[in-house]
């Protein structure tokens, strides 16, 4: 899918800096380059070991931390955030980093993901008198810290996360300690690199590497993390630990240049591609992809099947989502914002078109027409991942179940439906020999969610409500 039609959107992106100088500039070029994790809102709180200082706002990196803004965050621990909304809402209430002040000790949090539990959790607090500042499920976290305020920070951490059910990387930045953690599924990626001395925590290696950090290794599943001037110590809220990271952060969200439990993004779609052509292959001139999540996957079909892969589709990276849509006429006559097929690449093609996934179905619907009115002979749908079934309920907005395509259309009638010559879907068994390991949540292909699901996520899925 194009990222300006993401028809699936990553809730967020979290960064963390401990004992860097000048922390803030830091985590500023980290959240850059998870910006794709979320592009309504950023934040960041900074530590001078005295006093915990925040500046967030709704807009991306650049937008929010202007050079005039950044210089006023001076100190050498950060944690910062990049926001999609999906539970709670937009607004600026709900961008984090949260900052919390507390006799006990200020300190902010902010988190990647989304807690399954989080309205009986929150039922609960606000019957014993918590008063929450925004609707988003991350500060649950926080009330329940605070509720454990007779224990040592570290032992009130891990009291609180044992009540959250759900995926997260949660960030928590007091005056001189940095704590990462990660659900005990791993739903949600989290790695930890080392800095000039120092330490920086990220949601993807992506951004350890923008910021000439090097890899240390993944938080475990369980695992909390502290760093403070002792240096970097472990610890786990959870035995009952099982690992299950998204099959969809390999398949779409994260960048092709970071590395998922040791194994290589790009590296892992175009394995998808390789593996999608054994399974499906049909007699074509060349493959193309559509940009920017597809075409690692395009290559590897390509590649095993020994046809020209070709750039058959540009994407104007100019045409943010701010841009103002064409009108209905300029829209018929041809204006085309965001994708255009290259004709001189496609006329009197066969075609197969690979795609990371088909969501709602009209993206697929639009490339196919386009790629016809374009010249192409036959047009060929190839998807490398199986059909999605099954909305997510872990911080991935998958839609409602009445809007999945593939959850109401057989194969047969979704090709119909988008017009292509034929269409076929990476099988789950084909997804797994791709990645070379079972350890991943596949649940929105399978409905085998990891987690206990609450009755009420539950019923309003069978309503068609998530
Ligand atoms: S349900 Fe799908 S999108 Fe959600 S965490 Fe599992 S694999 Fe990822």
């Amino acid at each position: 899918m194009i990222l300006n039609e993401r028809e699936l959107h990553e809730e967020c992106g979290v960064f963390g800096v401990f004992n860097v100088h000048n922390a803030s500039e830091l985590t500023y070029y980290g959240l850059h380059a998870l910006q794709h994790r979320g592009q309504e809102g950023a934040g960041m709180v900074v530590s001078d070991e005295e006093r915990l200082l925040g500046i967030k706002n709704e807009g991306n990196v650049r937008f929010v931390f202007p050079e005039s803004v950044l210089k006023k965050l001076s100190g050498q621990h950060s944690i910062g955030h990049v926001r999609y909304s999906t539970t709670g809402g937009g607004g600026l209430l709900n961008v984090q980093p949260f900052l919390f002040r507390h006799g006990s000790g200020d300190f902010a949090l902010c988190h990647n993901g989304n807690i399954v539990n989080s309205r009986q959790l929150k039922t609960q607090l606000e019957r014993s008198g918590t008063i929450f500042q925004s609707s988003s499920d991350s500060e649950i976290l926080a009330h329940l810290i605070q509720k454990e305020t007779r224990r040592d920070r570290l032992e009130a951490i891990k009291e609180a996360l044992i009540y959250l059910e759900g995926a997260f990387a949660f960030l928590l930045l007091t005056k001189d300690t940095l704590y990462a953690m990660r659900d005990k599924h791993g739903l949600r990626p989290i790695s930890i690199g080392q800095f000039n001395g120092g330490y920086v925590v990220a949601s993807e290696t992506c951004a350890l590497d923008a910021v000439g950090a090097t890899f240390v290794r993944d938080i475990l599943p369980g695992e909390i993390v502290i760093i403070n001037k002792e240096g970097i110590h472990s610890s786990s809220y959870s035995p009952d630990v099982q690992e299950k990271i998204c099959a969809m952060e390999y398949i779409y969200f994260s960048r092709p240049d970071s590395d998922l439990s040791g194994i290589n993004v790009h590296r892992a779609r175009k394995a998808c591609g390789r593996q999608l052509a054994k399974e499906s292959h049909v007699e074509a001139d060349i493959v193309i992809g559509v940009p920017d999540s597809s075409l690692s996957a395009a290559s590897g079909y390509a590649e095993a099947t020994g046809l020209s892969y070709e750039l058959g589709l540009i994407k104007n990276k100019y045409s943010g989502r701010t841009f103002i849509e064409p009108s209905k006429e300029l829209r018929e006559k041809g204006v085309k914002m965001k994708l255009a097929p290259v004709r001189s690449v496609i006329a009197n093609q066969r075609v197969i078109l690979i795609d990371d996934s088909i969501v709602r179905g009209t993206t697929s619907m639009r490339i196919v027409s386009m790629l016809k009115e374009a010249g192409a002979k036959e047009v060929h749908v190839r998807i490398a991942s199986p059909p999605i079934i099954a909305p997510c309920f872990y911080g991935v907005d998958t839609s409602t179940m009445d809007e999945l395509i593939s959850a109401q259309h057989s194969v047969e009638s979704l090709r119909q439906l988008i017009g292509a010559d034929s269409l076929a879907f990476l099988s789950m068994e084909g997804l797994t020999e791709a990645l070379g390991h079972n350890k991943v949540c596949h649940a929105c292909f399978t409905k085998k969610y990891p987690t206990h699901l609450y009755d009420d996520l539950a019923e309003a899925n069978k309503d068609g409500k998530f």
